[in-house]
C-alpha cells in the first residue's frame, strides 16, 4: 500500500499537443522488486488488465485515457514487463516528496534493469514502475512509480483514480486548483486533485479494507480546462465563442465524457471552459452539475458561481462584477436547467459591450454620468468618466487646462502624419508640464480656484471655496 505524497509531480510546463487523430502513447509497465522482497502480489494478468487492452472494459488505464482525451490518446500498445529484481535493497531507496533525487534514482534503476533485460524503452511514450509494495506513489514526465502489496489494508496505488493523476503527470498535467488559490489538490471534481476528489468504488475490483472502504477506486474524470490544455478536447464537439462584441445565446451540453451522446460536450466562452458532469461512469460520485474552469500558468482553476458555490446548479450564474462593468459591459454565464433524465444541461452565455447612448437623455429619470454631463455642459465644464463615475471639472481649474491638452493628444491620431502627431504630443506634454509646474509652485495660502467635493450618495459638487 502507499502513503499519499503531496509532492508527487515534477512541475514541468511542457505541453504535448495532439492534433488530428488518435496519438499512440504506449506505456512500458515494469514490474519491479527490491532484492530483499520477493513478493509477487498478483498474477501477471492482473497487471495486464490494469494497463493494457487485456483489461478493456474493466475500467482500466487504456479506457481511462481514451475517455479523458475524447478518444485522442491510444494506450493500446502498452506492455507489461518483469518481474525484474533490482540489485538494490528496500533500504537503498531514499525517495519521497522531499527527496526527488531518490525518486529519480528508482526510475533510472528500473529503466536500466528493463533495458538490460532487452526492453527497448524508446518504443514507449513513458514508463510505469510497479512495485510489489506501496513504498511510493508519484508521477512526472520522467515516469510513474506505484505499487500494491496485495494485503488490502488501504487504498491501493493501483487504483485508476490515483494512476489517472500520476500518469496524467506523465503527460505534463499539473495538479488542479480552485480559483483564488495556488494550493494544489483543491478541485474535487478533477482527477488531478484526486486527494480531495470524488473517486468512486471500482466496479470490477471490489475489495474492501479493514474499515470497509474500497481498496480500488476510479475517477473522477479530467476537467475540460486540463483536457483543453493538452489538445484533448474534440473541438468538433465543443461550442466555441465567436468572439463577437455582443452575444446572447443558449447552449445545450452533454456530460463532458459522454462521447456516445450527440451534441456539445463542453463550451469555450472567453477564458472559460464550461462543462456538464453527471454522476455516471468515471464520475459516479460527482453530483450532476455544471463546472466552470479556466487555465493559467500550467494549472486549471475551478471557478465558483457568484454565491461562492463550486458547482453550478440550475439558476447558478457568474457575471462581470458591477464595479468592473463600464456602462453595462461584461459577460454572464448562467445555468438555466439541468435535466438529469435526458443528460442535458442548458446554459445561457451573454456578453455585451458598453452601452453608450448616441442621444443624451433630455428628461428623467437620469442616470450618472449623463445627468452630470447635461449639468456640466451648461456651465462650460468638462466631464471625465473614471471608474464609471462622472467627475466634472471647472474651466477655472488648472486641471481643465491639463485636460484640454490630454484631449489634444487623444484627437491627434486619425489621418495625420506621424511627424505632426509627434509634434502635437510634444506640445501637449510640454503644456501639461508647464501647467502642473505652475500649479505646484503657487503660494500655499492661495485658495484653489475650484475644487471637487464628493457628496453623499456618490454625486459630485463643484464649487469655489
Ligand atoms: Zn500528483
Amino acid at each position: 500500500m502507499y502513503s499519499f505524497c503531496p509532492y508527487c509531480v515534477f512541475r514541468v510546463p511542457t505541453a504535448i499537443r495532439v492534433l488530428g487523430a488518435a496519438m499512440q502513447t504506449p506505456w512500458a509497465v515494469i514490474l519491479t522488486k527490491f532484492n530483499d522482497n520477493n513478493n509477487e502480489p498478483f498474477p501477471r494478468l492482473r497487471y495486464e488488465e490494469i494497463f493494457t487492452p487485456a483489461g478493456a472494459g474493466k475500467w482500466n488505464m487504456v479506457d481511462y485515457f481514451r475517455d479523458m482525451s475524447h478518444g485522442k490518446l491510444d494506450l493500446s500498445g502498452s506492455q507489461v514487463f518483469g518481474w525484474y529484481t533490482l540489485d538494490k535493497a528496500t533500504a537503498d531507496y531514499t525517495g519521497s516528496g522531499l527527496h526527488q533525487a531518490g525518486r529519480q534514482d528508482l526510475l533510472q534503476w528500473a529503466k536500466d534493469k528493463a533495458t538490460a533485460e532487452g526492453v527497448n524503452l524508446g518504443d514507449f511514450h513513458n514508463v510505469v514502475v510497479v512495485l510489489n509494495s506501496g513504498r511510493d506513489l508519484f508521477g512526472g514526465l520522467n515516469g510513474v512509480v506505484c505499487g500494491d502489496d496485495g494485503a488490502n489494508s488501504a487504498l491501493s496505488g493501483l487504483s485508476p483514480s490515483l494512476l489517472g493523476q500520476e500518469m496524467g503527470h506523465g503527460y505534463g498535467l499539473n495538479h488542479s486548483r480552485r480559483e483564488g488559490s495556488t494550493v494544489d489538490y483543491t478541485d474535487p471534481f478533477d482527477v488531478m486533485s484526486t486527494d480531495a476528489g470524488r473517486s468512486a468504488p471500482h466496479p470490477v475490483y471490489t475489495d474492501l479494507d479493514l474499515f470497509g472502504q474500497p481498496v480500488y477506486e476510479i475517477g473522477p474524470g479530467l476537467n475540460a480546462a486540463n483536457m483543453g490544455s493538452k489538445g484533448w478536447l474534440d473541438m468538433t464537439r465543443v461550442w466555441t465563442d465567436p468572439r463577437t462584441a455582443r452575444i446572447s445565446t443558449t447552449v445545450q451540453l452533454r456530460p463532458l465524457h459522454s462521447r456516445h451522446l450527440p451534441g456539445y460536450l463542453a463550451a469555450r466562452f472567453g477564458e472559460y471552459f464550461i462543462e456538464f458532469r453527471m454522476n455516471t461512469g468515471w464520475d459516479a460520485l460527482v453530483p450532476p452539475c455544471v463546472l466552470v474552469h479556466r487555465f493559467e500558468g500550467g494549472s486549471s482553476y475551478l471557478v465558483p458561481d457568484e454565491d461562492g458555490n463550486e458547482v453550478f446548479r440550475a439558476g447558478s450564474a457568474i457575471s462581470t462584477p458591477e464595479n468592473l462593468s463600464v456602462l453595462g459591459s461584461g459577460f454572464s454565464i448562467r445555468v438555466n436547467a439541468i435535466d438529469t433524465a435526458n443528460e442535458v444541461a442548458t446554459v445561457s452565455l451573454a456578453r455585451a459591450p458598453a452601452q453608450i447612448p448616441r442621444i443624451f437623455p433630455q428628461e428623467g429619470p437620469y442616470q450618472t454620468p449623463w445627468i452630470k454631463w447635461l449639468e456640466a455642459a451648461s456651465l462650460g465644464e468638462a466631464v471625465v468618466i473614471l471608474d464609471g463615475k462622472a467627475v466634472s471639472i471647472s474651466p477655472n481649474s488648472p486641471a481643465y487646462g491639463i485636460l484640454e491638452n490630454v484631449a489634444m493628444i487623444g484627437n491627434s491620431h486619425p489621418l495625420m502624419s506621424e511627424r505632426l502627431q509627434t509634434s502635437i504630443r510634444e506640445e501637449a506634454m510640454a503644456n501639461i508640464a508647464r501647467l502642473s509646474q505652475t500649479e505646484v509652485s503657487m503660494p500655499l495660502f492661495r485658495n484653489p480656484a475650484t475644487s471637487l467635493h464628493r457628496k453623499r450618495g456618490g454625486g459630485f459638487e463643484n464649487g469655489s471655496s
